[in-house]
């Protein structure tokens, strides 16, 4: 008899097939699903040497995917960076010198010192810290510290020193110095181009053991709240951590990698592309930006942001610029995957790819629109002819809701983050967290699909509701369908890879409301065990 190194029995088997269909027990060998069906059909599978987990009534659905995040990239700034984060615990000017202080305690004389997610409008003061409140953190190393945003930063009298800028250095061309109005004095604030001056080397790398170990941790937090496969953003660093992960054997979840459109030409003298790589870690596309963002209501609309009187967003390229590039990526071959979240940027995406379509037909392009937030009925017709697969943000209306209605309007709300115009639509779309965008929590990303309330519990596009086996379709079958998966991954059918999460109470019958509150109890990939509650 042919038995099972795992057999996983008696509970309620979310199968996500075709049928939606509810099984009992699932029987795995060599990391892959043999059997699934009642407890009587997998018995016999159950030999002396087999695992065999209880799931005693307990629900059990497929690995769930994030399929698009910047998770690697991530962990290795966690190992750079000091958090100043209000989540933390930093309120004041003073907590941030404390937490400085202590990490100057243990730093050599000299070496660099990183903070970010500095956010002045959640200290006591209102205001960022200036350069002497810096200094009283040390006047040994330098220091340098990123708003939550980007574009401004803090450094102390250290740093200055270092690059060699004082009070009688002019601003560089597209960047500004903060200084005394009365003596000219630098301040410590640094303005866009000003940050260059202080780090002509750009900002920090993280080492290689860094960029190991901040990934793993990061991936290994993934795998306990359920995810078994990312889509990740990454660029040389990420990559290199990610082979070196995998090649030690301690790669904690699959991953799916959109490279950073730049590298075009460095992948293109290589011929490597879409498909390149295994189950575990294998390329995607390449990932090109159109817009801002929503959380930073800078995305491209339209119409204008409701707060902001006639502004529209912020497009962070051309279209000259876009059909170049990708004109370049498309006819060598690669899959797109752009960020295009407001309406303009999303229709000159497609503009784009009607063109590069007719010019080089595919039969099955699954080119990507990462975010397409707002959109209307027009773009969803384009989109589905284009067959263009938009994964959208899962826990948005729910984490950034309360402050995306005034930016937005609930008129507008009721056509972002579409999901139930997508699907009514016919299209396989898949969600994804962003992270550090907003939290990586699946369960929280399925809760705000399903309920579309805000934290705050403010109702908002209660007309893109979808439900709990829709919300589960866009983390599992959907998001292996985006990387040509759907035969390996998403789904608890024989033949394909043993990755489950064991959930602690019934995502299907549960209240709504509580779905965020559902402990993950088990997740498991390719039939080991890799977390358990
Ligand atoms: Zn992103």
């Amino acid at each position: 008899m042919n038995f099972a190194d795992l057999v996983l029995r008696n509970g309620k088997v979310v199968t996500m097939d075709n049928e939606e269909s509810i099984k009992q027990s699932i029987a795995v060998k060599f990391g892959r699903i043999i059997d699934v069906g009642t407890n009587d059909d997998v018995e016999p599978y159950v030999g002396n040497e087999t695992k065999i987990v209880e799931l005693n009534g307990r629900t059990i659905i497929p690995g769930l995917i994030d399929s698009h995040s910047h998770f690697i990239n991530t962990g290795s700034e966690r190992k750079i960076y000091i958090d100043l984060s209000e989540e933390i615990g930093v309120n004041s000017i003073s907590d941030i010198q404390a937490i400085l202080k202590e990490k100057a305690s243990k730093t050599p004389k000299g070496e660099w010192i990183f903070g970010y997610q500095e956010d002045d409008s959640k200290l006591q003061e209102k205001r960022h810290p200036i350069r002497t409140e810096l200094d009283e953190v040390s006047l040994e190393h330098p220091i340098l510290i990123t708003t939550i945003g980007g574009h401004f930063w803090m450094a102390n009298s250290k740093a200055f020193e270092i690059a060699g800028v004082n009070k009688n250095s002019p601003d560089p061309t597209g960047g500004k110095f903060d200084r005394d109005p009365e003596t000219g004095e630098l301040t410590g604030g640094l303005h866009e181009e000003a940050y260059n001056l202080l780090r002509p080397d750009g900002p920090p790398k993280p080492s290689r053991e860094q960029a190991y170990i901040g990934a793993k941790q990061i991936l290994e937090e993934c795998a306990s709240v359920g995810i078994t496969c990312i889509y990740d953003l990454v660029t040389e660093t990420e990559i290199r951590a990610a082979i070196d992960l995998k090649n030690a054997e301690e790669l904690p979840v699959r991953v799916r990698m959109d490279i950073n459109i730049d590298l075009l030409d460095e992948l293109g003298k290589l011929g490597i592309y879409r498909g390149f790589g295994d189950d575990w870690l294998r390329i995607s596309g390449l990932k090109f930006f159109f817009d801002g963002a929503i959380s930073a209501r800078t995305a491209a609309v339209s119409e204008p942001y409701l707060n902001k009187p006639n502004f529209y967003g912020v497009m962070s390229t051309t279209k000259e610029i876009a059909t170049e590039v990708l004109t370049k990526a498309y006819e060598r071959g690669y899959r797109i995957s752009a960020h295009a979240n407001g309406d303009r940027a999303i229709k000159m995406y497609l503009d784009i790819m009607e063109q590069l379509q007719r010019k080089y037909p595919r039969k099955d392009p699954r080119n990507r629109d990462i975010h397409c937030s707002v959109i209307n009925d027009h773009l969803i017709n384009r989109i589905k002819e284009l067959k263009i697969l938009p994964t959208i943000f899962g826990s948005y209306a729910y984490y950034h809701g309360d402050k995306l209605l005034p930016a937005f309007g609930e008129k507008r709300l009721d056509s972002m983050f579409a999901a139930n115009s997508f699907l009514t639509a016919g299209l396989k779309i898949s969600a994804h967290s962003d992270h550090p965008c907003s939290p990586y929590q699946p369960l929280m990303a399925i809760h705000s699909l399903v309920n579309r309330k805000t934290k705050n519990g403010k109702p908002i596009g209660q007309n893109q509701k979808i439900t709990v086996i829709e919300a589960l379709k866009l983390y599992t079958i959907n998001a292996a369908y985006h990387s040509f998966d759907e035969d390996k991954l998403g789904s608890i059918e024989v033949g394909k890879l043993a990755d489950f999460v064991v959930l602690g109470e019934d995502i299907l019958t549960v209240n709504s409301e509580k779905i965020i509150d559902i402990p993950i109890d088990m997740t498991i990939i390719e039939g080991n065990v890799i977390y358990t509650r």
